[in-house]
């Protein structure tokens, strides 16, 4: 594995060599990233089919479409976030200037995840570009094909020693986290990111890390049901089920939850027809192991709607689950597939109550409360992003920052948020000549008292 040295060296190098730091650089790229990334559509979109079986519809909305809207709000914005920013001088430092400037890290590492394989890589990479660095992907290797069209599309665009991508499996990326990198961003599960966490921390360098974990929606009242049930089954069904705030399971009271369970199924006839295994636009499961996971959490509970499976084609229909509790195995682990359990509550304050002793969910969908029941579900239970009344857009707004909260992340992305991750805020004075005596030995004659009121 020498290369993954040799390559780590080459950006070092050429970093060392200050070319990516100017803005028409950040910005010429940023334009060549948004051409290769038009010129290749129709290869990302027959590698994202390939991998997950994604209609074209979908996959532009939730991964082209995301990655050139993002394209687009960076290279407007960026002269204005990466301009100095001058902020007041104190007494103590008169005469003086102050200001943060936003320096990049120098060679970064993302390392991306197979369920949006090329939203999750881009989309860092727009910032950490925007940010002046140079960068070395890890993508999946689960989803191989939009892996190598990633490949393919970056060489296209910049030369090795300045953005690259380096496929592989666990033993390339422990590798590479071996290597001193100056950020790493990381997007994947909350397990291999306490591993990511523990290399970095050899080398002392932060990271960002984009986890998952079980994203809970509580439904208050009966207000709007079947639009409720209609946006929830979006967001879960989106991917079959593999997005990292797709709702995992719904709390709602005792006695809506038979009308709740009728609405849903109308919702997914909507959207998938009646035999959703035949409709273009369900996604397939990534691979076979993680078929046969989410097959096992079929056995918890009752099957409302669904169930249907088809091991050949790794396809699961929408499937709801009722009569859950806490212990069963769904609830033990992020489910990322599509299957929905249901479970009832009949005190919200109980089972907020319970909610707190859970890990903190990267998402949380809130329906049909009033603005008191809304803030207090947000004032007792933290999560990484809020949506009331919908599930999983708000991570289309670029001016609000994504990122998880305890076991679901560190740090955010997404916009302004994704620059300021990718920079350094160095923090810089610059003194004028007039030198009063304050602060100088000897001390003896001057006046704490008066030292004390300056301060
Ligand atoms: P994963 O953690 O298994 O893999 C992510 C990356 O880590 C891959 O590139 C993989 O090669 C590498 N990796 C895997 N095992 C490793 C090990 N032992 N040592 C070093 N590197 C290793 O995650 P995944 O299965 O690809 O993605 C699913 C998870 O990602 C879910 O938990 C989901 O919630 C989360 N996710 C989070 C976000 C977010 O933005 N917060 C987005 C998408 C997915």
């Amino acid at each position: 594995m020498e290369y993954i040295e040799r390559i780590v060296q080459s950006q070092r190098k050429f970093w060392n060599r200050g070319e990516t730091r100017s803005l028409a650089y950040r910005i010429e790229a940023l334009n060549k990233l948004e051409q290769v990334v038009k010129d290749w559509e129709s290869k990302l979109l027959e590698g994202l089919y390939q991998d997950l079986r994604k209609a074209d519809y979908e996959a532009y909305a939730s991964e082209i479409g995301m990655v050139l809207a993002e394209l687009e709000f960076a290279k407007k914005h960026l002269s204005r976030w990466s301009a100095p920013c001058k902020v007041p001088s104190v007494l103590p430092i008169f005469p003086a200037k102050s200001y943060i400037q936003k320096d990049p890290y120098g060679v970064v590492l993302i390392i991306s995840p197979w369920n949006y394989p090329i939203q999750l890589a881009l989309i860092p990479l727009i910032s950490a570009i925007a940010g002046g660095n140079c960068v070395i992907i890890k993508p999946s290797e689960h989803s191989t094909a939009s892996s190598s069209v990633l490949k393919g599309l970056i060489e296209a665009a910049f030369p090795e020693e300045y953005v690259t991508v380096i496929e592989g499996d666990v033993k390339v990326n422990t590798e590479l986290l071996r290597q001193k990198f100056d950020y790493i961003f990381f997007t994947g599960s909350t397990q291999v990111g306490r591993i990511v966490m523990e290399a970095a921390a050899k080398h002392l360098t932060p990271v960002t890390l984009e986890l998952g974990g079980k994203s809970p929606v509580i439904i208050i009242s009966e207000e709007h049901l079947s639009l409720t049930a209609r946006r929830i089954v979006w967001g879960k069904f989106l991917n079959a089920g593999q997005t990292c705030v797709a709702p995992d399971h719904i709390w709602v009271p005792e006695h809506l939850r038979d009308d709740l369970v009728r609405e849903l199924g109308a919702q997914i006839q909507n959207l998938y027809g009646t035999a959703p295994l035949q409709s273009p636009d369900l996604p397939k499961i990534i691979n076979e192991n993680h078929f046969n996971r989410i097959s096992r959490m079929l056995s918890c509970g009752t099957i409302a709607i669904g169930g249907e499976r088809d091991l050949e084609r790794c396809m699961i229909e929408p499937t709801v689950l009722v009569d859950i509790t806490q212990q069963d195995f769904v609830m033990e682990e992020e489910i990322f597939g599509p299957v929905l359990p249901i479970l009832t509550y009949s005190s919200l304050d109980a089972l907020l109550l319970s909610l707190q002793q859970k890990p903190s969910p990267l998402a949380l969908y809130l329906f049909g409360g009033n603005k008191a029941d809304e803030e207090k579900v947000m004032r007792m239970l933290p999560s990484g992003g809020v949506c009331i009344n919908d599930t999983v857009i708000q991570l289309s707004n670029p001016n609000l920052p994504f990122g998880g909260i305890g076991d679901s992340g560190i740090g955010t992305c997404h916009g302004k948020y994704g620059f300021d991750t990718f920079t350094h805020h160095r923090a810089v004075v610059r003194r004028g000549r007039l030198d009063l005596p304050v602060r100088y030995a000897p001390y003896g004659k001057k006046s704490l008292k008066k030292l004390k009121k300056m301060i």
